[in-house]
Order: C-alpha cells, then sequence, then structure tokens
C-alpha cells in the first residue's frame, strides 16, 4: 500500500482544491497549481521554496505542506516525492 502525504496549510489545515491555482510573480507570471510539480513553475522551471495559503494567505514552506500520515520521530528530512502524472 503507497502511503500518500495529506496536503494541507499548515497555518490553517486548508486543503488545497483541484481548482486552486498559483501564480508565479514576480518571475515569469505562469499560473499553475503548485502541488502538481511539487512546487516547480512549468513556465520557468523556478522552484519554488514557499507556498502562499490561497486562504489565510500565509506564506510557508512548500515542504511544510506535506503530511505523512505516519512520520517517525525524528526521522529523515527528505521532502515528501509525489508521483506526478502529466
Ligand atoms: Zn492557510
Ligand atoms: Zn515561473
Amino acid at each position: 500500500m503507497v502511503r500518500q502525504p495529506e496536503i494541507h496549510c499548515p497555518a490553517c489545515g486548508y486543503k488545497p482544491r483541484l481548482e486552486d491555482r498559483w501564480s508565479c510573480v514576480p518571475e515569469c507570471g505562469t499560473v499553475w497549481h503548485t502541488f502538481w510539480t511539487g512546487g516547480v513553475c512549468p513556465g520557468c522551471t523556478r522552484q519554488w521554496k514557499t507556498t502562499q495559503c490561497p486562504v489565510c494567505e500565509k506564506v510557508s514552506p512548500h515542504r511544510a505542506w506535506y503530511h505523512l500520515p505516519s512520520e517517525e520521530p525524528g526521522g529523515r528530512r527528505e521532502p515528501a516525492t509525489l508521483d506526478i502524472e502529466t
């Protein structure tokens, strides 16, 4: 069984919806769903380290949005990986 990390805002717990979009500003202006690409802008391939919540508008580290159901204490620091279907 594959464990998928749950994605939600570390500040308010909001779960990104399919229709949510983020803008690559002030870089290339591309609008896309940042959690489909792991924070990488498809327009300029910039890796965004932070992601702003569309609801509470708090900016948090992108990886802080990923919450594994069973994180081991003192565990590893690698970011969660997602299977991205294109
Ligand atoms: Zn939030
Ligand atoms: Zn961009």
